[in-house]
């Protein structure tokens, strides 16, 4: 077989290799089935059955009640952007974002497509290197819901409580850090993620959403962006992505071997304070992006000295086997993603080759 190297891609990204290779040793047949997950219907009992132990593992893990539906579509999560206003602005056609990176100004556009939006903060001036503070929040009492962004992929920023929104339904973009600890659900309305970042693979999009707000959603709404067609079609009203689901099932039950939540928030923690250390133990030669308290624990970006540096630093790094350390083109510098998946070795040898081509170039 091939051997792997270390992918610190920020999405599509890093997938369990127990995952992989179960999933390579069924894609020929399923066990007991005679067909592989590419080639059955979506209506078969087959599908029905790894379709619902997806959505029991993911209720389980992030322990959902009952007031809520759980929901595979497509579009990605740039689709959200979308459907959340067309689906839950109207009546009142007016809605709170709090804009914390890139992905937050995408789901402002298209939400200022359908009604009015109030910007309730925004750290843009300050590069998006931090999470705004409950105080600087100007929320509206009377908004039809609260949108922020959980984790800021780009800018490498995290929330670490959720914002304290009163009885204003609570909307979250969780696209990069969905799964990574455990999480109050009742405290959101809706909560929305691409799966490629901590899930499983691209094309399939998860959706919590608690049943009182699917009332929201107008019968003059295209069918398929409304969300009330995919609760009532239990995500079947057209052909869903069958293997993403499949896939997202397998992660799901990787995850509550290792332990459930609370073991694999505990172990990227220790992951993150690892690479963080190695940047604030550098004595400048490193520089983190994120403020202290607004450092996300699934990604790492940081600085060099010189934007020439960096591209040496990334290139040596590629050659030894650490691959997508390049950050995003809007802010340069470095971005190690290191999500669920990531493997702790995999940080700990990132850090020895930065030690190292400090002690070379510093
Ligand atoms: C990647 C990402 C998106 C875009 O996801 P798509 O599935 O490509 O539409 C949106 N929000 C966040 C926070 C992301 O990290």
């Amino acid at each position: 077989m091939e051997k792997r190297i270390y992918n610190f891609s920020a999405g599509p990204a890093v997938l369990p290799e127990d995952v992989l290779k179960e999933a390579q040793e069924n894609l020929f047949a399923l066990p007991g089935v005679g067909m592989s997950i590419l080639e059955i219907s979506h209506r078969s009992k087959t599908f029905d059955k790894i379709h619902n132990e997806t959505k029991q593992e993911l209720k389980s893990l992030l322990d959902v009640s009952d007031d809520y539906e759980l929901l595979f579509l497509q579009g990605g999560a740039s689709l959200q952007f979308s459907m959340v206003p067309l689906n839950l602005m109207p009546p009142k056609n007016k809605a709170d974002y709090i804009v914390t990176g890139s992905w937050s100004k995408k789901a402002v556009k298209e939400a200022k497509r359908v009604g009015t939006v109030n910007i309730a903060a925004t750290t843009e001036s300050e590069t998006f290197k931090r999470i705004p503070k409950q105080e600087e929040l100007k929320l509206d009492p009377d908004a039809a819901y609260v949108h922020f962004t959980s984790n800021n992929t780009i800018y490498g920023t995290q929330w670490h409580k959720e914002p304290e929104v009163g009885n204003v339904p609570l909307v979250c973009d969780a696209s990069s850090d969905i799964l990574h600890k455990k999480i109050d659900v009742k405290k959101y309305a809706l909560i929305y993620a691409g799966a490629q970042k901590n899930m499983g693979p691209s094309g399939v999009t998860f959706v919590i959403i608690r049943k009182d707000l699917v009332e929201r959603s107008q019968d003059t709404l295209h069918t398929m962006l409304s969300y009330k067609t995919h609760v009532e079609n239990n995500s079947l009203y057209n052909t869903p992505n069958t293997f993403g689901i499949y896939i997202i099932g397998l992660v799901a039950k990787w995850i509550k071997k290792l332990g459930g939540l609370d073991a694999m928030y505990k172990l990227n923690k220790e992951k993150a304070d690892i690479l963080y250390n190695c940047i604030d133990n550098s004595g400048g030669f490193y520089k983190g992006h994120a403020e202290k308290d607004s450092r996300s624990l699934m990604n790492v970006t940081f600085n060099l000295a010189t934007e020439e540096l960096e591209k040496k630093l990334i290139s040596e790094a590629s050659a030894a086997g650490f691959d997508g350390l390049k950050g995003h083109r809007s802010v340069g510098g470095l971005r190690a993603s290191i999500y669920n998946a990531f493997p702790k070795k995999g940080v700990e040898d990132l850090v020895s080759f930065m030690n190292d081509f400090m002690k070379k170039n510093g």
